[in-house]
């Protein structure tokens, strides 16, 4: 069926081959700034503070490699999408907010100048983004988006409407009926840039501690199993792994989105398909669908996830297990005429979402405790604005981006459960519904209604 390895390894952690892991904590050592977890978040935090105050010593732990974690394993859609937004336009975080979301613009040719600057191979594009309508029903919907976006003085050079045939000319997605295209985007191969970022880091002085996993965090100190760190500064970076550290169940829920990667297409497969210009794409619907032609002519494609019960973090798919159903039905739908392709990788991993669905950079100059996340699946940008925001933070930078409305963001904790798991189910299932309903030919109802009020999606 399959040559998928029976570890849950991406399909790009994979094409890195194997990893040596770099040295473990191994005594108790002081430092400056000690950052818990090597994904993005606590990659760009590190890297920010080096270049920002190169005497600054920094110590990143992580628990297994760095870009394990969901940063290893993502889509690779470096998306203009800051999860947060929907509920600050139009209210009195309003111009905050707009000027936000030009720093997601911003942020997305940042990514490519570092990757350049330090060499980072990660097979950055700029290619922009393309989410068709599947359907007349979400094509409906996505028109009052669309004007509304214009109405808060974005242009048409941000986003805009596409008819079928110009989004044909992009990437020919058998059912669209015209797209909504946005030139910021740019396609990463993700694990490449989290290992690239790692490498970078340490070229500028920060110790990566790997396989030392923080057992216990404090002000002023974390303890893993062979040392502890001292630090004025402690940053936890864990976003969906955050409710595996004491205390904090219910701070983050874990999502769990899934992927799948095809093997390479033939020529004559791309000849049909398009996306020669790697542009991002996907479709309009609740429950996402997000995709890229990877750089060795594979397509590599998400959609759907799952939340278990008590915020488990679960990092064993096998490959037979239900959940990548729709991801694989999804890919049959977009390009039928891929038949029955070799699926040769299929993975997941935690995602992190507050309760309120807002992402958070967060610093305590009195306790020296800082944290960011909660992106709701949208990180690969936003955790370099993270990073590049914990920085000026911790260094008394004054920027503009401390004006923006997600920084000190505090959200309410989720329900204990069985309360959690009862909602996360109850607000997936109206997407799911809601998308079907517009599959069908009606609009989401009732069930679109509730996941809107409920995400601002
Ligand atoms: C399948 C999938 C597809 C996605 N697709 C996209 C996409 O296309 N575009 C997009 O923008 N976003 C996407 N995302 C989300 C995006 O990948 C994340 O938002 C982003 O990578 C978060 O980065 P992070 O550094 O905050 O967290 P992570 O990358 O998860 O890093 C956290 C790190 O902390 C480590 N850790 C955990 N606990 C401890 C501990 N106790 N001690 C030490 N270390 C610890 C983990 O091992 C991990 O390496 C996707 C996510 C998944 C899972």
């Amino acid at each position: 069926m399959s040559d998928q390895p029976s570890h849950p390894q991406s399909f790009w952690l994979a094409d890195l081959g194997p990893l040596e892991a770099r040295p473990a904590l191994e005594s108790d050592e002081t430092v400056d700034v000690a950052i818990i977890g090597a994904g993005y978040t606590g990659l760009w935090t590190a890297y920010y503070l080096s270049v920002h105050s190169p005497e600054t010593k920094v110590a990143i732990l992580e628990s297994q490699v760095a870009g394990f974690g969901a940063s290893g394993r993502n889509g690779g859609w470096c998306s203009p999408n800051h999860e947060g937004m929907q509920g600050w336009l139009g209210g009195p975080k309003h111009d905050r907010a707009i000027a936000l979301q030009h720093a997601m613009f911003d942020a997305i040719d940042e990514i490519g100048r570092v990757a350049g600057a330090e060499a980072i191979d990660c097979d950055y594009v700029k290619s922009g983004l393309l989410q068709v309508a599947t359907s007349d029903a979400e094509r409906a919907r996505a028109q009052p988006i669309l004007a509304q976006l214009h109405a808060h003085g974005f242009k048409e050079d941000d986003y805009r409407w596409l008819d079928t045939a110009a989004c044909d000319e992009h990437v020919r997605i058998a059912s669209a009926r015209g797209g909504m295209h946005s030139p910021h985007g740019a396609t990463v191969q993700p694990a490449k840039l989290a290992r690239g970022l790692a490498r970078a880091v340490e070229g500028r002085g920060v110790t990566v501690y790997e396989n030392s996993a923080a057992r216990s965090v404090a002000a002023g100190e974390v303890t893993t199993d062979r040392g502890r760190l001292r630090a004025r500064v402690v940053l936890r970076c864990t976003e969906g792994y955050t409710p595996l550290l004491p205390g904090l169940k219910r701070k983050i829920l874990p999502m769990h989105p899934v992927m799948v990667a095809t093997a390479p297409l033939p020529d004559a497969a791309w000849a049909e398909i398009g996306a020669a210009d790697r542009i991002l794409f996907g479709d309009l619907h609740r429950n996402l669908t997000w995709a890229q032609r990877t750089a060795d002519g594979r397509i590599a494609i998400g959609k759907g996830g799952s939340y278990f019960y008590g915020s488990k973090v679960r990092e064993d798919f096998a490959p037979d297990s239900p959940m990548f159903a729709p991801a694989e039905q999804v890919l049959r739908d977009l390009f039928p005429s891929l038949g029955d392709i070799e699926i040769t990788h299929r993975w997941g991993g935690p995602i992190g979402i507050a309760r309120d669905m807002t992402p958070f950079v967060r610093f305590d100059a009195s306790s020296g405790m800082g944290a960011a996340g909660g992106y709701v699946g949208s990180g690969v940008t936003t955790s370099n604005l993270a990073g590049r925001t914990l920085a000026d933070l911790i260094l008394g930078r004054d920027t503009e981006r401390l004006t923006y409305p997600w920084v000190q963001h505090r959200s309410p904790a989720w329900e204990p459960e069985p309360l959690r798991w009862l909602g996360a189910r109850t607000v997936w299932g109206m997407a799911v519904a809601a998308d079907r309903a517009e599959e069908r030919g009606r609009a989401g109802g009732l069930s679109g209604a509730i996941f809107r009020s409920v995400s601002g999606h």
